[in-house]
């Protein structure tokens, strides 16, 4: 199975990450992915990028040549009522968001909180992915929050970076993939890169879903047409709206010049 459609990458506008968008651009069109997903960490992650970063994203093309571009955030889940740390008029602009739990941004509580936290957050309309939520420092009633992941058409996912920085994480993310399975609930697997090495490498989270059994079916990122499908249909937008070779900020002309002479 590939994933041609990449729905998770960082760039060096925080510096725990280590290349630009340009230079993740070149190496995605390099490895022949069809979709990248530019979605850096939200602004309160320690060394987030400011809210601007995620408001004036039509500065860029979402269509370069092959590649489509999607304009992303991860955004930090900062407290257990489900509060994201991007506002609403800046989340309505972008094309994909993935909300996750940090632990510079959330502490640890509860079961029954953590269960509750994600519930909020899959209530949101504008979150799309629930970002890697295997950590065991984190756990909740998966049953729960994949009956609400089904109900309202929202994406798990299984993500390879976790597999190196969040070891623990391997037995939980098996049994999260096995019932999403089970429940006929739609993943994405994605490589979270904070680096153009990381690009196009998913081999640990393949071997997840392989054990896990997981059929090519329920993983919305095999193909650019299949996710942006998935996404067009759900969010309601405009297929044309990922065709646009040109920044959606510049200014469409011809301009309605008025008649002032
Ligand atoms: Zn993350
Ligand atoms: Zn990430």
């Amino acid at each position: 199975m590939r994933f041609l459609a990449e729905t998770h990458s960082h760039t060096s506008i925080s510096p725990h990450a280590y290349h630009s968008i340009q230079e993740m651009i070149d190496k995605a069109k390099d490895l022949g992915l069809e979709l990248l997903s530019i979605t850096n960490h939200g602004p309160h992650t320690p060394d987030g990028p400011h809210e601007w970063h995620f408001q004036n994203m039509k500065a860029l093309p979402r269509k370069i040549g092959d590649l489509y571009l999607l304009h992303g955030v991860e955004a930090n889940i900062i407290d257990m009522n489900g509060t994201i740390d991007v506002r609403e008029e800046v989340l309505k602009r972008l094309d994909l968001v993935i909300a996750s739990i940090h632990r510079p941004t959330l502490a640890p509580g509860t079961v029954e909180e953590h269960t509750n936290t994600y519930l909020k957050v899959i209530q949101n309309p504008y979150v799309d992915i629930l970002g890697h939520c295997g950590s065991p420092d984190y756990s909740f009633d998966i049953d729960r929050v994949l009956i609400e992941v089904k109900k309202q058409d929202k994406i798990v996912e299984i993500n390879n970076h976790t597999f190196s920085t969040r070891k623990a994480s391997l037995e939980n993310c098996l049994r999260i993939a096995k019932r999403c399975q089970e429940m006929g609930v739609k993943m994405v697997v994605s490589t979270d890169a904070h680096s153009i090495y990381e690009l196009g490498k998913t081999h640990a989270a393949e071997q997840v879903i392989a054990a896990a059994g997981v059929d090519e079916e329920l993983i919305m990122n095999t193909t650019a047409e299949k996710f942006l499908s998935y996404l067009c249909k759900r969010k309601g937008f405009d297929r044309a709206r990922f065709e646009d070779e040109e920044p959606f900020g510049l200014p469409k002309l011809p301009l309605d010049i008025p008649d002032i002479f």
